[in-house]
């Protein structure tokens, strides 16, 4: 028979999305909340643990940023998606 485990929350998946709720959860301010105990759950092993983020690029995309600001560089969510799209389009040509 396998093993049990009891948990208050269950998290399927330790790719950045599980582990971040994960995270969420513990660092939460409300006790009632980060004293719950958590059940990560992913179908690779330990050393798999973070999914794609572990082969991701790390990029971020940031709007309207302090850099941006203080370099007089105009930006907002309307212009990254545009920029982002236009992106896309050129790797699907
Ligand atoms: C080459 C590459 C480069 C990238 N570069 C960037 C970048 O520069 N910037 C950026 O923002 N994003 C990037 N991404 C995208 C980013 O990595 C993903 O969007 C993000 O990591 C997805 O996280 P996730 O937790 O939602 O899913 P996943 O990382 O897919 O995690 C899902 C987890 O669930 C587990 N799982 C799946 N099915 C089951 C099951 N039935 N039972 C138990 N466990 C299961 C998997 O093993 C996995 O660990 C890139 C992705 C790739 C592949």
């Amino acid at each position: 028979m396998g093993k049990r485990y009891q948990s208050d929350v269950t998290i399927v998946g330790g790719g950045i999305a599980g582990i971040v709720t994960a995270l969420s959860i513990l660092d939460s301010p409300n006790p009632s909340i980060h004293s719950k105990k958590i059940l990560l759950l992913d179908r690779d092993g330990p050393s798999k643990l973070g999914g794609l983020a572990k082969i991701s690029f790390a990029g971020i995309t940031m709007f309207d940023s302090p850099v941006q600001r203080r370099s007089g560089i105009k930006d907002n969510q309307e212009q990254a998606f545009a920029d982002w799209l236009s992106i896309c389009l050129i790797f699907m040509q």
